[in-house]
């Protein structure tokens, strides 16, 4: 008998602001299963980024066993921990520990889709999936021997190709053997129907929208950097940048044609291209304060270039209303590929100073124009 509480456990590197939105959409569809979250960092204090990928694993199960003890859990609660780490995509995408406890991972997913895609529907779609698979099966054993080599669009598809899970999630849908299997083993009407409906919302907004992106036209974007502003022609939409995200901006737009894998961007490279661009923006000297803001961006465990990409994302999307339309002026990894790139044509990025006139990229300019 499993009980219908959920709890979601975040770890320090899940993105706080996903974690809400996550428990939102979860608990917009009425049913008997309760969704809640712990507000708590459990993994503080290790630092489980510089742990190998069999030993992550071990500890965020430890974790949940940890948390597990010290609240008493009642054994038929469900416990999900919530990883933000994201080098250790295996089967589903999501760990299916034996009983009832569980591991979704919350970043990367860009990588699955081909246009920005807001994680929470991939990341609910793993919850909502391990719900169910747990109460279909004992342990990852069993449920492995149910899973679909060759993709159908079914929760139960093993996934081998990175675009198999996109169309897994876009379809939102179960095969009839896994819909007569759910049958047979009885599970309660309601609580499937919950899970159902919010895989509807899930595949409604990560569906193909080629049709609605056919009359989204690229425009130039014209970009002030001193100003830090970006200027979309066409769309009217003026986009301001803090000082730190309109020099990664202009940093990527410099790396534009091959794109930079983030874990290239060390703090020589980043002292070397970004900090120049960073100061130009004070007009200042380079003081400790500076170059430790931009040290951080290459420190992997501070997450920080991936907030700064996040947010530039966010402020796109806020103008133009459109994740596809956003994507070519955003910076992203590529499906297929490691490398973080804008993908915007260069002939339509156009420098500009504040009357409007060209003006060469800012790493072309002299110390002295840029002051
Ligand atoms: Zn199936």
């Amino acid at each position: 008998m499993k009980f219908n509480n959920i709890y979601l456990i975040a770890d320090e590197h899940f993105d706080s602001s996903l974690l809400t939105k996550t428990l939102e959409l979860l608990r917009s569809v009425p049913g008997p299963i309760r969704f809640s979250a712990v507000p708590e960092s459990l993994l503080t204090g290790t630092d489980s980024n510089t742990l190998s990928a069999a030993d992550r694993r071990q500890h965020l199960l430890q974790t949940i066993k940890r948390y597990r003890e010290a609240n008493k859990t009642p054994e038929q609660d469900s416990l999900i921990l919530l990883s933000g780490l994201s080098d250790d995509f295996y089967w589903f995408n999501s760990k299916f520990v034996d009983g009832n406890d569980g591991i979704v991972y919350g970043s990367d997913w860009d990588r699955y889709f081909s246009v920005p895609t807001d994680s929470v529907y991939p990341v609910v779609y793993e919850i909502t999936a391990w719900v169910l698979r747990s109460r279909l099966f004992g342990n990852i054993s069993e449920a492995a021997l149910h899973a679909h080599r060759s993709p159908r669009g079914c929760f139960m598809d093993l996934c081998t190709n990175d675009s198999d899970v996109t169309l897994k999630m876009r379809t939102g849908d179960i095969c009839p053997e896994c819909l007569e299997f759910i049958r047979e083993k009885r599970l309660s009407t309601v609580v499937v129907s919950q899970i159902f409906q919010l895989w509807n919302v899930v595949s409604s907004k990560l569906s193909y929208r080629n049709t609605a992106g056919f009359q989204e036209e690229l425009m130039p974007l014209e970009i002030n950097f001193a100003k830090k502003e970006l200027y979309l022609t066409g769309y009217d939409a003026v986009i301001e940048l803090a000082p730190i995200q309109m020099s990664v901006y202009a940093f990527f737009l410099k790396h534009s044609k091959t794109g930079i894998a983030l874990r290239e961007l060390t703090a020589d490279l980043l002292n070397r291209e970004l900090l120049p661009l960073y100061l130009k923006l004070f007009k200042g000297s380079i003081s400790d304060e500076a170059r430790a803001t931009v040290e951080s961006l290459a420190d992997p465990a501070s997450n920080s270039l991936s907030e700064v990409i996040s947010k530039i994302r966010r402020k796109f999307l806020d103008s133009v209303g459109s994740e596809t339309l956003a994507s070519h002026y955003t910076i992203n990894k590529g499906l297929k590929e490691n490398n973080h790139r804008i993908r915007l044509p260069e002939q339509l990025v156009r420098w500009v100073d504040s009357n409007g006139f060209g003006t060469p990229a800012p790493w072309e300019q002299s110390s002295k124009d840029g002051r």
